[in-house]
């Protein structure tokens, strides 16, 4: 059996954090041999969301996989040999099947904890424009208020290129920025920060904690991820970083090979990389999203 990371007095803190933002890539969501969804790690995960509710915590879910789950549905593997108009096309007719396939089997699991959950698609214009962004945030504090689970993606199917936010390691981060939130945990198929690629580079070391995203820490943000179907690699996990950093939020990465890993980060556990709360008082949301992924 693994050994369980010891408790850090460091990490003491992570038991009082009351609106916390979880999000799951699409690899963390697949079995490895097929592609398919894989039912006990979302009923684990559903679980664990579940349990913080009933602890009286704020809980969103920002969940990838409905492109990968709809090319599966429709047995598309490679969308190498379209146009990329079409390609596109193909990608959005995906994610309209696939996210719907994906909430019904999020509501089938909530529904069995008696948990009430909720449906919201963003784009970059939900961020950029102000109208917009008024209304989701409305939106999540009632849902919040109603002791709702909202589980959120990026609208990919009208969402093309010009107002994409594009991953969501950076949604997660936006999401977490709109509603207050105090922790960002993003859980990945890595297990936190290294100083390098560990895949490449055996010498790579692990960071337990990034006090202030200086330049050398942003410089370790490569495409380091190693599944083929979500878009994240550690340049957006460090993305999502500086938004959730800048607006006062302390963020997590951690290995979603074992989705209890929530409740453990939660029990003070040494496990993952912390990023600590840096709030910049000038930090300008909308600007800051404007500005990447163009
Ligand atoms: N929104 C995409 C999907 O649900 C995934 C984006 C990502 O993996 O970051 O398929």
């Amino acid at each position: 059996m693994e050994k369980q990371a010891e408790k850090s007095a460091k990490r003491e803190f992570l038991r009082d954090k009351k609106r916390i933002v979880i999000k799951i890539g699409s690899s963390s969501l697949q079995r490895p041999e097929t592609g398919n969804l894989d039912y006990t790690k979302m009923d684990v995960l559903v679980r664990e969301l579940c349990n913080l509710r009933n602890q009286g915590k704020d809980v969103v879910l920002v969940t990838s996989g409905a492109i990968a789950l709809g090319k599966k549905v429709v047995n598309i593997s490679d969308l190498s040999h379209y146009e990329e108009d079409q390609a596109t096309a193909v990608k959005q007719a995906c994610a309209a099947i696939g996210q719907a396939r994906l909430m019904m089997t999020y509501q089938k699991i909530f529904a069995e904890y008696n948990q009430v959950a909720a449906q919201i698609l963003m784009t970059r214009n939900t961020v950029v424009d102000t109208l917009n962004r008024y209304n989701a945030k409305n939106t999540f504090r009632e849902l919040l208020n109603l002791g709702v689970i909202p589980i959120v993606n990026e609208n990919d199917t009208v969402a093309t290129h010009e107002i994409q936010i594009g991953d969501n390691d950076t949604l997660s981060a936006v999401v977490a920025a709109m509603i207050d939130a105090d922790l960002l945990i993003l859980l990945s198929d890595i297990d936190g920060l290294y100083s390098d690629d560990p895949r490449s580079n055996p010498d790579a070391t692990f960071i337990e904690e990034v006090e202030h995203l200086t330049d050398d820490i942003l410089s370790m943000g490569k495409q380091t991820t190693g599944s083929t179907s979500g878009t994240g690699g550690m340049n957006t996990k460090l993305t999502a970083a500086q938004i959730a950093t800048k607006s006062g939020i302390d963020m997590l990465i951690a290995n979603s090979k074992d989705v209890k890993v929530i409740h453990r980060l939660l029990s003070a556990r040494n496990i993952g990389t912390l990023f600590k709360a840096d709030k910049d008082p000038v930090f300008d949301l909308p600007l800051f999203i404007e500005k990447i992924h163009k």
